[in-house]
């Protein structure tokens, strides 16, 4: 039976309108592989949290949050199916006593979506939420649903695979036991203490943000930190906790934020910044975020604050964050511990389109973009060793370039 099909809508930021010709919501694997036969163009659409035309296609956007499954447990691997979201998957993990080593800002993310895109939290023991993965299934170009798992050949090159090489229906990620994590806000840091302090600050917890405007706050600090910690709550230089709860952008109501002031709670319901059940940050924003070699950290910042002036009028918010290195071909950390500087701008495409090209200027050599947010290098691909091969791997999977898309285009030429 053909699915039903709906208008295409746009990113959760409004930030971009899809041009597909329509949405469509298979509700099987077969559905799926049906679809692929049939249509000369298609592609994945997971929760929409990209902002840019990533996602798009001229032909038909395929969501996978109508296929009518559950995730399953087996030993430590649980097997997921493509549209769910974290939110989702972490709840029934916990009911399991599971749990998965880390999560984003936000629980709102489809995992499938937010894997493709090497999406990460931060800690810098923690890998990008790809590193998860143990096996993926997807329906190639050729309508065929293959199996890729942890070791074999492709496997490293599929799972941060942009869409690019069809549409993953399920997903397997090794779990381990549920785990209590505890959040705290450190406020008053100063630009010398994050410059001298930066490393050891990240290092300081299991997962830990500095939350900035890069210039200084009328009290002289420079920015925040969270720290999210599963054993007791570090010192951390130069600041003190602070005495209530806090949202990410200075000002606003922290209800929509997960609890803070050191109470412990399971990991599901600290790991993210932002509660599922309220809207994650700002709304009206786009975003940008750059993975720097962690041992270029202090190189990194001070680029950013030589342009603060300009940045700032343009953010509501910056956050620093660190990543564990991996061996994904597209991952943004792939070889490197990683230094993450994401900025939430404000909803001015046009000035922000302005900045980015000299903060790139100014960021050091290795400096990589997430792929699901605003960049505005056209040669990222000098910066990725596996890229070629990449581009291989979607030939291969892709031979009729069913996938293929604007993005694509200018970005893997
Ligand atoms: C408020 C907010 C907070 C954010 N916080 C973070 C953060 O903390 N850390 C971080 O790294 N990023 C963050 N992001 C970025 C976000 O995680 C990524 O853009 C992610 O890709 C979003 O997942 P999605 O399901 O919305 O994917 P979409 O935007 O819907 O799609 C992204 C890509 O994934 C592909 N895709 C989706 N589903 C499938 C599938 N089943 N098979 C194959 N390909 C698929 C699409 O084709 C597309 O190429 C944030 C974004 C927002 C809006």
């Amino acid at each position: 039976m053909r699915p039903a099909s709906e208008a295409c809508g746009s990113t959760w930021a409004r930030s971009y309108d899809y041009t597909a010709r329509e949405l469509v919501r298979p509700r099987s694997v077969e559905d799926v592989r049906d679809l692929v036969l049939r249509e000369p163009r298609l592609r994945a659409l997971g929760s929409r949290h990209s902002f840019t035309d990533l996602a798009d296609t001229p032909g038909v956007l395929v969501s996978l949050d109508g296929l009518e499954e559950s995730p399953s447990l087996v030993g430590d691997v649980v097997r997921v199916p493509g549209g769910m979201r974290y939110g989702e998957l972490a709840a029934w993990l916990q009911e399991r006593g599971r749990a998965l080593p880390n999560l984003a800002s936000l629980p709102h993310i489809s995992v499938a979506g937010a894997v493709a895109t090497g999406t990460h939290g931060s800690g810098v023991g923690n890998g990008s939420l790809a590193t998860s993965v143990t096996a993926l299934e997807i329906v190639d170009g050729r309508g065929e649903l293959v199996r890729l798992s942890a070791g074999e050949p492709d496997f490293a090159g599929a799972v941060v695979g942009v869409g690019a090489l069809g549409i993953v229906t399920h997903l397997e990620l090794l779990t381990s036991p549920t785990y209590q994590v505890a959040q705290t806000v450190h406020e008053g840091l100063t630009y010398a203490d994050l410059r001298e302090h930066l490393t050891e600050i990240l290092g300081a917890a299991y997962s830990v943000s500095i939350f900035t405007r890069w210039t200084d706050e009328p009290d002289g600090s420079v920015g925040r930190v969270w720290v999210k910690s599963r054993s007791t709550t570090p010192e951390i230089p130069g600041t003190v906790l602070a005495t209530g709860p806090r949202h990410v952008v200075p000002g606003l109501d922290p209800a929509p934020c997960t609890e803070q002031l050191g109470v412990p709670g399971p990991w599901h319901e600290r790991l993210p910044h932002f509660r599922l059940d309220f809207q994650p940050s700002v709304g009206a924003e786009l975003q940008s975020e750059y993975l720097v070699p962690l041992y270029r950290a202090q190189e990194a910042v001070d680029a950013v604050r030589s342009l603060a002036d300009r940045v700032r009028p343009l953010l509501q918010v910056g956050e620093i964050r660190a990543v564990a290195a991996d061996d994904l071909w597209l991952s943004p950390a792939y070889g490197t511990d990683s230094l993450a500087l994401h900025f939430t701008w404000k909803a001015d495409p046009v000035g922000v389109g302005a900045l980015l090209p000299d903060l790139e200027q100014r960021l050091p050599t290795g400096t990589r973009p997430h792929w699901g947010k605003l960049f505005a290098t056209t040669d990222p691909g000098a910066e990725f060793p596996r890229w070629d091969d990449f581009r291989d791997l979607v030939r291969r999977f892709d031979p009729d370039r069913r996938f293929w898309n604007a993005w694509l285009d200018r970005v893997l030429g």
